[in-house]
Formats: structure tokens, C-alpha cells, sequence
């Protein structure tokens, strides 16, 4: 059988530890031996940018922006105990922070739904999609202490010395005071990802925030997407057969919890955070979660929503077996390859990439796992295979499809 051809590459951004492992035995398992693989590959694995004092995130994130899509692999976000273990240079970014904001992109994470792992939540029947602002509000917060009585306001200067000025509170005695804020052109760009990332997958968008008490700060947020809305997707939608929801966020909640999914759920900062979390952990796995960054130009970045499984990575150089769910990152490629697909008219490629996801899925169905969802099936009399016999088995349904 001859192999199925690309014409445009796909960026690839290798990473670190355990999901390091899983990429290659995915790569030469499951995809080349069937595609006639064209990637720009950036190594993205901590040492590497630690050599290039991560000019390679930055370069990899410029080719993401030039061919359109990228498929990335967990990384090592640094912390005080990585840099005595990889001896950095310094404390580099997060990749994921590094590359989501040269591409001014929204993150939109949803669970892969397999029989025999159901979520808590019973009338869930189709995979909620989570889309989080990632930039402002609470998390480019200033913050001070009021040490006693006295006065706290908001005041705005703009460029030409014009004022703007508010009270915020007048202290009798000790409190606190915090100043947080969004720009209209961030705003502007996760709402326009989020419409285009609803048509992309012909699913319903719901948006919420507490317009009602927040009139100014939450309303923008409200009259931004409606008026992107009004003017470039309504009729879109309508062609579609889609629709776009606004309610309020605790409204929103109370419905999430009765619906069937099916939808993308798109959340201010601070809720996305929490939301995804919430919806995450009850659909039964993270490692079972996908996640793409979308701009709003239409460059998309897909990854597993997972890190790099540092206690397995220790466990495999220990020479000890690991049984470390590849389902994520497997996901993560075939949306590349599938987008890759849809872009270049390669038809083949993006059926390619389907037929995998179903081998995929059709291996767990069958009672055959890795542990972490041996632990939470309903499934009886199930297999628990290690790393890379999983990605084996997935060959093996692949080829009987
Ligand atoms: P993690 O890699 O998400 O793993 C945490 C735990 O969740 C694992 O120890 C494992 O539990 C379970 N788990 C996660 N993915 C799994 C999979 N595919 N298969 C089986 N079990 C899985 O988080 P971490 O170990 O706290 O973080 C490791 C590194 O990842 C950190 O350096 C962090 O900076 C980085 N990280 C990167 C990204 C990214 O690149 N997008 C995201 C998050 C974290 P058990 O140990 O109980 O089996
Ligand atoms: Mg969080």
C-alpha cells in the first residue's frame, strides 16, 4: 500500500519526558507507516531550549503562524527544582504562555467520549468544549492593602491628561483593594476565535459573565461579542444550523449541568479556569482531554491537555514498566493531520486521521487500556496493557478497519 502524501508541512514541536516517549513510538507506530510524513520539527524539550535560550519556542511559533497548523507535545514548565535539574540558564517561560500570546490565541479543550468511561455527570452524552480567555482580569490583577481608615479610588488618565475618577470604597479600618482590567482588542480576539472555532465544528456557543452586577467591566464583555457577532457570523451561524447563546454565568452553570454537550462552553479567564477543571475531572480523565489553540486568524496549535507525566518518565528510566495513556497526544496529532487535511484539499489525509481516531477509540471499547482507565471503567474483564502495547493494540484494530 503506498502512502498517503502531504503537501504542506506541519510544525512539529517536540517536548519533554514521558509524553517524549509516547510522541516517538506514536510517530513511528501509527502514522509513518502510513503517511509520508512532512513536518518542520522544533525541538521544544527543555535542554534544547535551554541551548537556545528558547529562541525555538519563538521560532516555532513563527512557522505555526506561517504554514497554519502545529501539533506540540507536553513540556517542562520550569520551576526552582527544574533548573537544578536541567542546570538552566534561567527560569524560561511556559512554551504554552510563550506561544498562546505571539499567536494571540483562545485554548479550546474537550474530553475524548469512549464507552465504559462515563462522566459523573449522567446526562452528558456529547463532549462539552471549553474555551478560557487567556488574557487579564484576575490574573493581571494589582493589588494593595488598605493598613486602615482612608480612601481607595479608581482613577484613569488618558494620554491627552484627561481624568476619569471613582471611588471605590472609603475605609473605616483595615481592608484590601484590587485593580483589574481587559483590553477591547484581547476581547475582540476570543470572541472571534470562539465563533470561528463554533463554525469550524458546527457546534453551539454559549458565553456567560455577571453583566448584571458588573455593568461596565462584564458588560463590555457582552456587547463585544454580540456586536462581532451581529455583524460577521450571524448569518454564517444561521447557514450552519448553529446558534450563539448569551446568558449569565451562574444560569449557565445550572444549564451545563442538565444539557446533553455537545456545545463549546466559552468562559471568561477566571471561569475557564475553574470550569475546566470542574468539567475535566468529570468527564473521568485528563488524560482523555484534547486541547487546540485557535487564533483568531485561523491558526490552530494542537496539543494534549495533560503534562509530561513526570512520575511515569522516572518510573520508564528506572527501567520499570509504565502504562501512561497515549489517547490525548494521539488526538493531538490526528487533529493536526486532519486540519492539515481540510486546508490542502487532501482528502485522504484528513480520512487518514479519522480512521485512527476510531481505531483508537474501537481498542478501549474493547476492553483493552492503559491503567489509569482500567481504574475508572465500568467495563468488566478488561486488559491493562503498558505504554507501548497500547499503542500496538491500536495498531492492530487500525489495520483490521
Ligand atoms: P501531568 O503530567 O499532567 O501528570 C499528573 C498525573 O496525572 C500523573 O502523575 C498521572 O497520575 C496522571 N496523568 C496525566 N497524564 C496522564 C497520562 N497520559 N496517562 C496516565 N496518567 C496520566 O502533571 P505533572 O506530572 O504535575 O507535571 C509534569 C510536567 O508537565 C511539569 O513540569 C509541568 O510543567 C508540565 N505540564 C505541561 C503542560 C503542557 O505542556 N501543556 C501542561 C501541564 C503540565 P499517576 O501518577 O497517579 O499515574
Ligand atoms: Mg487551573
Amino acid at each position: 500500500m503506498s502512502k498517503i502524501t502531504m503537501t504542506t508541512p506541519l510544525v512539529e514541536m517536540d517536548g519533554d519526558e514521558m509524553t517524549r516517549i509516547l510522541w516517538k513510538m506514536i510517530k513511528d507506530e501509527l502514522i509513518l507507516p502510513y503517511v509520508d510524513l512532512k513536518t518542520e520539527y522544533y525541538d521544544l524539550g527543555l535542554e534544547h531550549r535551554n541551548e537556545t535560550d528558547d529562541q525555538v519556542t519563538r521560532d516555532s511559533a513563527e512557522a505555526t503562524r506561517k504554514y497554519g497548523v502545529a501539533v506540540k507535545c507536553a513540556t517542562i514548565t520550569p520551576n526552582a527544582a527544574r533548573m537544578d535539574e536541567y542546570h538552566l540558564k534561567e527560569m524560561w517561560k511556559s512554551p504554552n504562555g510563550t506561544i498562546r500570546s505571539m499567536l494571540d490565541g483562545t485554548v479550546f479543550r474537550a474530553p475524548i467520549i469512549v464507552k465504559g468511561i462515563e462522566p459523573c455527570v449522567r446526562n452528558w452524552e456529547k463532549p462539552i468544549t471549553l474555551a478560557r480567555h487567556a488574557y487579564g482580569d484576575v490574573y493581571k490583577n494589582v493589588e494593595i492593602a488598605a493598613d486602615g481608615p482612608g480612601k481607595a479610588e479608581l482613577v484613569f488618565t488618558g494620554a491627552d491628561g484627561t481624568q476619569k475618577r471613582q471611588t471605590i470604597h472609603e475605609f473605616d479600618g483595615p481592608g484590601v483593594i484590587q485593580g483589574v482590567h481587559n483590553t477591547a482588542k484581547s476581547i475582540e480576539s476570543f470572541a472571534k476565535a470562539c465563533f470561528n472555532y463554533a463554525l469550524d465544528t458546527r457546534q453551539d456557543l454559549w458565553f456567560a459573565t455577571k453583566d448584571t452586577i458588573s455593568k461596565t467591566y462584564d458588560h463590555t464583555f457582552k456587547d463585544i461579542f454580540a456586536e462581532i457577532y451581529e455583524k460577521e457570523y450571524k448569518s454564517r451561524f444561521e447557514e450552519a444550523g448553529i446558534t450563539y447563546f448569551y446568558t449569565l454565568i451562574d444560569d449557565a452553570v445550572a444549564r451545563v449541568m442538565k444539557a446533553k454537550g455537545g456545545f463549546i462552553w466559552a468562559c471568561k479567564n477566571y471561569d475557564g479556569d475553574v470550569m475546566s477543571d470542574m468539567v475535566s475531572s468529570a468527564f473521568g480523565s485528563l488524560a482523555m482531554m484534547t486541547s487546540v489553540l485557535v487564533s483568531p486568524s485561523g491558526v490552530y496549535e494542537y496539543e494534549a491537555a495533560h503534562g509530561t507525566v513526570q512520575r511515569h518518565y522516572y518510573k520508564h528510566l528506572a527501567g520499570e514498566e509504565t502504562s501512561t495513556n497515549s489517547v490525548a497526544t494521539i488526538f493531538a496529532w490526528t487533529g493536526a493531520l486532519r486540519k492539515r487535511g481540510e486546508l490542502d484539499g487532501n482528502s485522504e489525509l484528513s480520512a487518514f486521521a479519522d480512521k485512527l481516531e476510531k481505531a483508537t477509540i474501537a481498542t478501549i471499547e474493547s476492553g483493552r487500556m492503559t491503567k489509569d482507565l482500567a481504574l475508572i471503567t465500568v467495563m468488566k474483564d478488561v486488559t491493562v496493557l503498558n505504554s507501548e502495547n497500547f499503542i500496538k493494540e491500536i495498531r492492530k484494530t487500525f489495520e483490521t478497519l
